[in-house]
């Protein structure tokens, strides 16, 4: 299971920074989630400034 970041990201970058396994990086439009790495503790959701980074299915 992994978090994903929707489209609503700003590119902020502060995710990535909070991220304690560095699973997120820039992508061309947003950042994007490691799926291999992410250990969906959620800690991306909790310093987003517009709650893009989601539980994924
Ligand atoms: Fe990183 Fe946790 Fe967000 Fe996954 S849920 S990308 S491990 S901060
Ligand atoms: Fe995008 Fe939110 Fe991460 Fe900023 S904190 S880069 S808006 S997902």
């Amino acid at each position: 299971m992994s978090y994903i970041i929707t489209d609503e990201c700003i590119a902020c970058g502060v995710c990535a920074e909070e991220c304690p396994v560095e699973a997120i990086s820039e992508g061309e439009d947003k950042y994007v989630i490691d799926p291999e790495l992410c250990t969906d503790c959620g800690a991306c959701a909790d310093v987003c400034p517009v709650d893009a980074p989601q539980p994924g299915e």
